[in-house]
């Protein structure tokens, strides 16, 4: 049985419970984040806990615990459930109050916890790649903050599911700036390129590594605008989550992205992105980047 975190206690996912006067259930009130462990060990746990920060601070709810306590709590819940690849789901509302828009007085947020189990991406993926669709990006403004009000995200995953696609890719003012839940590249005349941070997309902790790598290896990586000119056209189109790594996308719109085939640049970068996490992973090894 899974062992949920929930504002202070490990317990048994069927015996957690929450107020329907919660305002992440009323209001959507509230921010997430969701971070891989391999070989139990928590994947870019300090660039999470920052962005975490970051989101908290953008919604203005306060901090409920610091980055040591976030790790020993990570740590339990990790070592409380099976596997050795997980996914930690981590979810922070301001707390119950009675229905108001308004910020109630201080309340004490609601801090809540679980992990799932990590699956590989399936080897078909990897030989094949998948299909995504362009969409017209109908989210808010802040989509820089990582928060639970995912209905927008919702509607156009199951726009691109009911097109026979796994992903929708988000058209924003002719750009094309990421997923429905993942970042975007593309590779056009030999450069890999990925849209800039701002409030059109989240700053993914996968496309963080992913320029980093490229910067460290001398691959040509940039961080540039994509209209939809460029990206219908694109030679290689990735798309980067935590949970997904960088899947290959191989049709577009019903039309073959390149060849049709996962491309050598992608080829290329999951190595070095295995690479990476076969490092991090191993036991007794410390990135220091992972220091708070
Ligand atoms: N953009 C959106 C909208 C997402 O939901 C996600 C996945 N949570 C990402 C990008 C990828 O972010 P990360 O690499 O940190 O998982």
């Amino acid at each position: 049985m899974a062992i949920v975190y929930l504002n202070g206690d490990f317990l048994p996912a069927e015996q957690a419970f929450i107020s329907p006067l919660d305002r992440g259930f009323i209001f959507a009130d509230g921010v997430y984040e969701v971070i891989p462990v391999y070989n139990g060990h928590l994947f870019r746990i300090h660039e999470h806990l920052r962005r975490l920060d970051d989101s908290l601070a953008g919604v203005r709810i306060p901090s409920p615990c610091d980055h040591q306590h976030w790790r020993s709590l990570l740590h339990e819940l990790v070592q409380r459930n099976q596997g050795r690849n997980q996914s930690l789901y981590v979810q922070i509302t301001r707390g119950v109050a009675r229905r108001d828009h308004g910020f109630p007085e201080p309340i004490t947020p609601t801090v809540f916890a679980m992990s799932t189990e990590l699956k590989a991406l399936p080897q078909t993926i990897r030989e094949k790649g998948i299909s995504a669709v362009t969409a017209e990006d109908i989210r808010w403004q802040y989509c820089h903050l990582k928060t639970i009000a995912l209905l927008p995200n919702i509607l156009l995953r199951q726009q691109a599911l009911d097109q026979g696609a796994e992903e929708a890719i988000l058209i924003r003012d002719g750009e094309a700036t990421e997923g429905a839940a993942s970042n975007l590249f593309i590779v056009s005349k030999g450069h890999i390129i990925t849209p800039p941070k701002g409030s059109r997309l989240l700053p993914g902790i996968t496309r963080d590594l992913i320029v980093e790598l490229g910067k460290r290896y001398g691959l040509p990586v940039l961080e540039a605008r994509i209209t939809a000119a460029e990206l219908a056209s694109a030679d290689e189109i990735w798309l980067t989550s935590s949970t997904k790594e960088i899947m290959p996308v191989t049709r577009l719109d019903n039309q073959a992205v390149g060849d049709g085939r996962p491309g050598p640049l992608w080829q290329q970068m999951i190595a070095l992105y295995q690479r990476y996490k076969a490092e991090y992973t191993e036991d007794g090894h410390r990135q220091p980047e992972t220091v708070d």
